[in-house]
């Protein structure tokens, strides 16, 4: 069966992840492709009202996929857009990199 939770702690881990990794410096069709990769995974993401308030989200605050580390934060954001709605703890974006890229620094 499907389980929210279960498949958000995956797309999560798939989407910061794929930020991480994006290029620094992303040429035109890298920066529109990942545009383009974003606004159709709104219209599949198989939780239905999830899918709808992403796309909702998605007109006012439109994917910065101008560099990597923009990328990163852009995505960060979304996400604790969904942390506070769910009235979860919200994640310090300047340590993206370290949780999803180079590991936490102890
Ligand atoms: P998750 O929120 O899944 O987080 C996984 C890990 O990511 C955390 O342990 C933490 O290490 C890290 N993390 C947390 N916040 C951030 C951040 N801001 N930036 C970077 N890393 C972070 N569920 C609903 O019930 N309703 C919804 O409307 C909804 N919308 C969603 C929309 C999208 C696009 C996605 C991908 C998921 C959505 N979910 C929604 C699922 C929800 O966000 C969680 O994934 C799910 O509730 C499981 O939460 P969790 O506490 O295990 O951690």
């Amino acid at each position: 069966p499907l389980d929210i939770e279960e498949l958000g702690r995956s797309t999560w881990s798939f989407l910061h992840t794929m930020a991480a990794y994006f290029p620094s410096k992303p040429s035109q069709q890298q920066q529109s492709e990942v545009h383009h990769f974003i606004t159709t995974f709104s219209k599949f993401y198989p939780c239905p009202h999830c899918a709808d308030d992403f796309r909702e989200r998605l007109k006012e605050h439109p994917v910065d996929a101008s560099s990597r580390r923009n990328l990163s934060r852009w995505m960060c954001e979304e996400h604790n857009v969904v942390n506070r709605k769910l009235g979860k703890k919200e994640f310090n974006c300047e340590l993206v990199d370290q949780r999803w890229r180079d590991g936490w620094k102890d």
